[in-house]
């Protein structure tokens, strides 16, 4: 007689042993207390129970984050620095200068 394999046992443990592996245990001693070691050595195996978060997770994300997030006034400096040169300066300039552009475009006898 063939003694159930530990892949047998196994099957047997996630409730998809065959016929004929399940009529072996229930008549083989050996098996059976063989069984009997495995199962309870898998029993000891639980799964690790997912931590439960607390009300103030959100809170414990955010704080954890802060350090690495630039504040928003040194971000809007360093992306605006452009708008404000071309909006002072720059921007006066080139807007005169497309004004005069504009009048002659409207008047191209004169001028
Ligand atoms: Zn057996």
């Amino acid at each position: 007689m063939k003694h159930l394999s530990e892949e047998e046992q196994l099957d047997i443990y996630y409730e998809d042993g065959s016929e004929e592996s399940k009529a072996h245990l229930k008549a083989c001693r050996e098996c059976s207390a063989e069984y009997a070691k495995f199962k309870r050595s898998l029993d000891a195996i639980k799964p690790e129970a997912v931590p439960t978060r607390g009300a103030d997770y959100g809170e414990q994300v955010w704080q954890r984050l802060q350090s690495r997030l630039i504040p928003y006034e040194k971000m809007a400096a360093q992306c605006c620095w452009r708008r404000h040169l071309l909006g002072g300066g720059i921007g006066s300039t080139s807007g005169r200068v497309s004004s005069r552009r504009l009048r002659v475009m409207a008047s191209p006898n004169s001028g």
